[in-house]
C-alpha cells in the first residue's frame, strides 16, 4: 500500500506541477508537504494575483533572465517547457489573465485560480496528496534487486519509493513553511551545495546615514539602477521605493540578486533628464528658489531632501554656485551608495544558490544519486522578478516528470 513509483516532497509550485504530469503518465504518485496549507507561496505571489510566467523569456537564450553558477544549466528545461506551454494550460482551465509590464502575466482574479488548476491536474493524474506530513529520515535501499530505491520515515508512517523528488523550495518567508530540508538531504547524499543568500530582497542602509532619506519612505519613482564593475555590470530601468530602513521596489529587488556585500549601487533618479543641462538652464532663466525649480521635474519630497542637505542650494537658482549645481547633478543622476545589508529571508522573494547543478542532469533533474531528483527553487537557479521563478518551477518540474522511470510492474 505504501509503495510508490514516485514520492514528491514539497507541494508548492514545482511539486504540484510535477505530480500532475507524472500522475497523468500513469505513475503512482505521492505528494507530501509538512504544512497543513499547500502552495502558500503561490497564494501570496504577485500581490495575490500570481505572476505565473513571463512572455519575454527568450527562447533562444532563456538563461539570460536567470542567475546560477552554471548559467546554461536551465536552458534545456526552459526551452522544452516554455511560457506558451504554461499559458496553454492556463487557457485550457479557463483562467482569465492579463499582461501587466514587461511581459509579466498575472491572473485577473486570484492566485487561487492557479492553485485550483494544479490540484485539478493532480486529480486527473490520480495523485495522492498528504499535507501536514513531515519526513523524518530517508534511507537508500541497498539491495540491487529491490524494486524501490528509497525508504522514507514520515510523521504518517513508512513509505517505499522508486524515485524521490525534492521540491521543498528556498528559505524565504520561513513563517509559511520554508525549510532547509532539501539542502540537508542533498548533503546526506554527498551532493554539493552553492552558498545560499536572500535574493529579490529590499536593501538596508546604516541608520544614521539614512536619516535624511527616511522622510522619503513611501515615495516611488522610475530610476536607472546598477551594480558591479565594468566586467560584470548589471543595470535595470525599473521603479524604486524608499522605505524607512532603505530601498525597495522592483528595481532594487532585481539589483539585490546581483549585489555583492560591501559594494556600492548607483542610482539615476532622473533617468530621462539631462540634469547638468537642466540645472544650468534654470540658473540662467529662473527666479525661483532652486528647490522649487527642481520640484517641477522631480517629486517635491525628493527635491526637498536633496536641497535640505546643502545650504549652498537653498537660494534662487541664479544664485547657486556652479560647484554646488554640479554636485547636485551628480547626486541625482549618479547617486552612489553602499547598502549595509538586506531585509533577509523574512522579506526575500527567493533564495540564491542551492543544490549545485554540477551534480544534476539538466535533461532530467536527476542527481548523481540515482533515483533522487531536485526541482524548482531548491536548485541553484534563480530567476529575475517578473514570473521567471515560476516558469523555472514549471519547466524543471516538467523535465523531471517526463523523465521519471515507468511504473513498478506488480
Ligand atoms: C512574497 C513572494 C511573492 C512571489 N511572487 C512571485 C511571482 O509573482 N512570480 C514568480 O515567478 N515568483 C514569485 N515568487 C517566487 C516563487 O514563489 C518561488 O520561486 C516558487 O514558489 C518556487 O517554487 P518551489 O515549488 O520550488 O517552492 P515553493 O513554492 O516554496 O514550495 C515548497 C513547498 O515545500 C514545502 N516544504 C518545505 N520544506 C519541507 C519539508 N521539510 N517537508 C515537507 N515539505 C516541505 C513547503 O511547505 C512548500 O509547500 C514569490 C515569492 C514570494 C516569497
Amino acid at each position: 500500500m505504501n509503495t510508490w513509483d514516485v514520492v514528491i516532497v514539497g507541494a508548492g509550485a514545482a511539486g504540484l506541477f510535477c505530480a500532475g504530469v507524472a500522475g497523468q503518465r500513469g505513475l503512482k504518485v505521492l505528494l507530501l508537504d509538512h504544512s497543513d496549507k499547500l502552495a502558500e507561496k503561490i497564494r501570496i505571489s504577485g500581490g495575490g494575483r500570481c505572476n505565473f510566467t513571463n512572455r519575454l523569456l527568450d527562447a533562444a537564450a532563456p538563461q539570460k533572465h536567470f542567475i546560477s553558477q552554471n548559467p546554461h544549466f536551465c536552458r534545456s528545461a526552459l526551452s522544452r517547457y516554455t511560457p506558451q506551454d504554461f499559458i496553454d494550460l492556463v487557457q485550457k482551465h479557463g483562467i482569465a489573465f492579463h499582461e501587466k509590464h514587461k511581459g509579466q502575466l498575472f491572473c485577473d482574479h486570484s492566485a487561487e485560480d492557479i492553485i485550483r488548476m494544479l490540484l485539478a491536474e493532480c486529480e486527473a493524474g490520480g495523485v495522492t496528496i498528504r499535507s501536514g506530513c513531515g519526513v523524518q529520515s530517508v534511507r537508500s535501499n541497498t539491495e540491487a534487486t529491490a524494486p524501490t530505491r528509497y525508504t522514507l520515515t514520515t510523521t504518517q508512517g513508512e513509505m517505499q519509493t522508486k524515485a524521490l523528488v525534492v521540491a521543498t523550495g528556498g528559505l524565504s518567508i520561513p513563517k509559511i513553511g520554508a525549510s532547509d530540508w532539501g539542502y540537508r538531504l542533498a548533503s546526506q547524499f554527498d551532493l554539493r551545495l552553492v552558498e545560499r543568500k536572500p535574493g529579490l530582497v529590499p536593501l538596508t542602509f546604516d541608520g544614521a546615514a539614512w536619516t535624511p532619506y527616511a522622510q522619503l519612505a513611501g515615495l516611488a519613482l522610475p530610476v536607472g539602477i546598477e551594480t558591479g564593475d565594468k566586467k560584470a555590470r548589471m543595470h535595470f530601468d525599473e521603479d524604486l521605493l524608499f522605505t524607512h530602513r532603505g530601498l525597495s521596489g522592483p528595481g532594487v529587488l532585481q539589483i539585490s540578486s546581483y549585489w555583492q556585500e560591501g559594494s556600492p549601487i548607483r542610482l539615476n533618479l532622473v533617468p530621462d533628464v539631462n540634469v547638468p543641462a537642466r540645472l544650468q538652464e534654470a540658473k540662467l532663466r529662473s527666479k525661483k528658489l532652486l528647490g522649487n525649480e527642481l520640484a517641477t521635474w522631480v517629486p517635491s519630497r525628493l527635491a526637498e531632501a536633496w536641497v535640505g542637505q546643502d545650504a549652498a542650494l537653498q537660494r534662487t537658482a541664479a544664485e547657486v554656485p556652479d560647484k554646488a549645481l554640479n554636485k547636485l547633478a551628480e547626486a541625482l543622476s549618479n547617486w552612489c551608495l553602499t547598502p549595509t545589508g538586506t531585509e533577509g529571508y523574512k522579506k526575500a522573494e527567493v533564495t540564491l544558490g542551492g543544490v549545485d547543478t554540477r551534480d544534476l542532469s539538466s535533461q532530467t533533474m536527476e542527481s548523481k544519486q540515482p533515483g533522487l531528483y531536485f526541482i524548482g527553487e531548491v536548485v541553484d537557479v534563480t530567476g529575475w522578478l517578473g514570473g521567471y521563478n515560476f516558469q523555472w518551477a514549471w519547466a524543471s518540474a516538467h523535465a523531471c516528470a517526463t523523465a521519471l522511470p515507468g511504473p513498478i510492474s506488480n
